[in-house]
Formats: C-alpha cells, structure tokens, sequence
C-alpha cells in the first residue's frame, strides 16, 4: 500500500476521461490544475470533469488549483531576437517588451535577469527614462513568451495578479481542496489569498522565489501547507542549491504536520520515454525519505507521451523507499505543538500502536488536523481517517499515509468507535479480529479538541 501521495497535473494529455481514470488506477490522489493555461470557464469544466471521474472510480481525489502569480514574460517580439554576448539591450520601453514592465523598478545596477529559463543571462547596467539597460552575458536567441527571472530581487508586485482573483473566487465557489499560490514572496499575501478563497480551500504557499526561501519560515506558518517548486526555484537561487531548501521547506512543513509537495523534473525523462532514468527513480526515494508528503508530475502528464506509466512509475519509486528499512528524517514536532494536547494524544497513538503491535491507527477527525498529527509521526501501521465532511475526506489525500473516509455525524462514543471500524474495514485496511489504535475528540463535531486514545478489536 503506497503511503506517499502523488500529484499530477492535467493537459493534454490527461485531460479524457479514460486516461484520468487509468492514472487514478496507477495512484492517482490529487489532480494539479495549471491556470497558467486555459480561462476561467475551462478550468471549472476540467474541475467537472475530474470530479465525475473520480467520482465514478469512486476515489477521493483532491484538486489542486495552481495560480499564475506574477511571472514576467517577454511580450510580443515581432522576430526572434539575437543576443549577442557583451551587446547592451534595453529592457521595457521601446526595447524587449515585459508583460509586467512595472518590475522593472526594483532592478538596481548589478542585478541579474536570466530569460528562457535561465539559458539567456543579462546584468542591469542601469536605469533609463522608458526602460533599463543592461549587458548581455550569456547569450542565445529570444523569441517572444519566454519567461523572465529577476534572481533575488524583491519584485515589487503582489503574488495574486487580476486573473489569480477570478482563480481563488472559482476555488471558493466549486470548494477545491487545494489553492497553490505562484510566485509568493510575502506571507500577507498567503493570508489575503486565504481570505479570498474562504475556509473551504487549503492554500499551500509555492516556494520558488529567493524572497520565499528568506522568509520560509512565516510562510509555512500563515500557509496550509507548501510545494517546494523546483522549476522556477533552480533559475531563482543557485541551482545547486535546491536540495538543501527542499530538505529544509520538507522540515519547516513536517514540524508544523502541514502538507508538503516536491515538485518538477522528477520523473522528466518520461515525456519522452516510458520508463524512468535510474536518478529519477532515486530523486522520488529521496523526496520520501526528506518528509515530503506528495511527489508531482508536471509535464510529465500534461503534455508527455506516457501519463499513465509515469504515475505509475511515481507510485512505483514511493512504494519502494516506503519499506521501512530505512526511516524517514523527521525533524520532530515544532516547539508550539509539543505539550499541546492534540500532539500529545497523537505521539501517545503512535506509541501505543508500535508497542501493541496494531494493525492501524484509526482517528475520528473534524477538521483532519488529528490525521494530520498522526501522519507527521510517519507511523509504520496505516492511518485511517474517518470524519463527517466529505471535504475534509478529500483533503487528506494530499497527507502522507492517511486513508480517509466520511462517516455520519454521532455523539454516542460507542456508536463513533463502531462506525470507525467499520470504515476502515469498508476500505480494505484492516480485516476483522484485528487490533487497532482508536484516537478520537469528544464530542465529535468540535474540532481541535482530540482527548482520547484506545486499542481497541475490529
Ligand atoms: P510551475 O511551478 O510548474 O507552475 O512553474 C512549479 C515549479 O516552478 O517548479
Ligand atoms: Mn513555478
């Protein structure tokens, strides 16, 4: 049983009905929607259309919408343009066009720009009346759409741009499970997404700015949860350093039993082929040992030739690091949450389960934060979560090792262990005669208030 979540994004090809189902059959558990394509009107109909999907294979598969957030772009260029080392070039007014020219007010002389993801480097030279000069050091050839870095600059824009508005109303209004913000430099602009998209949606903040690295910390705190976006991260900060930022955002995210995604060329090969490269099979084996709680797939399944395999492939790799053999680097529960009640009676679960020898840890949950607890611990035994709003269900398919399933509403303790077990027998993961942990919070309906830990027989 695979106990890392897998990500996948949606294009073209992924988008019919049969693929998407094949891909849930592979592991599918959260569907990334990217609105840097399409409109708003096709985004709700992809949202409809994974629904009756996952609906019909009876899977509860989250959804991830993913904003655009301010990435620059060269505008329309009437011809690919040939940029010759040490040649000097205007950026904005009559020179190469921006799509967001007003971030050209935070360059200062010094600065690097890297264009097509990073393969073309420019240092500014300074400030003009319509523009900025700068010299070209690396060159190549520019055609027009090619995005635009500013590496460590502070870009003086907001994260949420006019048609991320139209993205979080849409979140709110369909109540996706998932909102990722692009491009986040600030966590007041996690919290005003947080705002915008109401309490249904978790807003996970994407770290691939260098202002995000700095100002990890605060993000996590404000975010739902976090993707360690390596794509734009790599051209953002020094390349080489990835792995550390990844292993720290992993440790920021665990800490806080948040949910946390390791994103972008993992299994990149497989655009092309169908199988994996032995280095992206030990990249997903990694990612799991740091902590993440979910793997992705970007162009793999959205424009690559094997969306299915690649799942596949993905669960594949997660499943086999997954053994136990070698444990999972845990940083240990952040200072604020140990000595609060919830953690206690999780970390007492944990315990229990290990020294009893259960079969699962079973968590009667509102709000999924119990699961979430339970999970941080990465326990060897399955977790089950049971909880009264199908939303929550959904939700925890991004949390690492939890299996989760709605059940009524009942305020009988006797009656939530019976119909908990139930449950978890209803989704394979336990048998009958069987010996479970049950952790629970009564009365169940109030959130937050976890107060009971059992061993109990199915
Ligand atoms: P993107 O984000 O695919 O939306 O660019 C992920 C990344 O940058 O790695
Ligand atoms: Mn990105």
């Amino acid at each position: 049983m695979k106990r890392t979540k897998v990500v996948a994004t949606l294009g073209p090809s992924s988008q019919s009905e049969e693929i998407l189902a094949a891909m849930i059959h592979a592991g599918l558990d959260v569907v990334r929607i990217n609105t840097s394509y399409g409109t708003a009107h096709d985004h709700a109909a992809w949202i409809e259309r994974v629904r009756a999907v996952a609906k019909h294979e009876g899977k509860a598969l989250g959804i991830l919408l993913d904003t655009r957030g301010p990435k620059v772009r060269v505008g329309p260029l009437p011809q690919a343009l040939a940029l010759q080392p040490h040649a000097e070039v205007l950026l904005g007014g009559h020179g190469i066009p921006l799509t967001q020219p007003e971030v050209l007010e935070g360059l200062r002389p010094g600065d690097r720009v890297l264009l097509a993801d990073g393969t073309l480097e420019l240092t500014v030279i300074g400030r003009e009346s319509s523009g900025v000069r700068a010299r070209v050091v690396r060159g190549g050839t520019l055609v027009s759409g090619k995005g635009v870095n500013f590496p460590g600059t502070v870009v003086p824009i907001s994260a949420i741009i006019e048609e991320d508005r139209v993205t979080l109303q849409l979140a709110r209004d369909l109540e996706v499970e998932f909102v990722a913000l692009s491009f986040v430099q600030r966590p007041e602009e996690v919290a005003e997404a947080k705002e915008l998209v109401g309490s249904g949606p978790a807003v996970l903040a994407k770290v691939e700015l260098a202002a995000a690295v700095e100002r990890m910390k605060d993000l996590v705190a404000v975010a739902d949860g976090a993707m360690v976006a390596r794509g734009d991260l790599g051209v953002e900060i020094d390349p080489f350093q990835v792995p550390l930022v990844q292993k720290r955002l992993v440790d920021q995210c665990n800490a806080h039993a948040k949910p946390v995604i390791v994103a972008t060329q993992m299994l990149k090969s497989m655009v092309d082929w169908p199988t994996p490269t032995r280095a992206e099979v030990a990249d997903v084996a990694a990612a799991v040992w740091d902590g993440a709680d979910a793997v992705m797939l970007s162009e793999e399944t959205a424009v690559g030739k094997h969306p299915v395999e690649a799942v596949q492939a993905m669960a594949q790799a997660a499943c086999a690091a997954e053994t136990g053999e070698f444990p999972i680097r845990l940083p240990g529960l952040a200072p604020e949450l140990v000595g609060e009640v919830p953690a206690a009676m999780a970390k007492a679960a944990v315990d229990i389960a290990r020294q009893v020898r259960a079969q699962a840890i079973v968590c009667a949950t509102v709000s999924g934060w119990t699961a979430r607890l339970v999970a941080s611990f990465r326990p060897c035994v399955p977790i089950v979560a049971v909880t009264p709003h199908a939303h929550v269900v959904r939700k925890l398919a991004l949390v690492w090792g939890v299996t989760a399933s709605e059940i009524p509403r009942v305020e009988d303790s006797e009656a939530l262990v019976e119909g908990a077990l139930r449950a978890a027998r209803e989704l394979g993961v336990v048998g009958s005669g069987q010996r479970v942990v049950f952790t629970a919070g009564l009365p169940f309906c109030t959130p937050g208030t976890t107060n009971l830990v059992r061993v109990v027989e199915t």
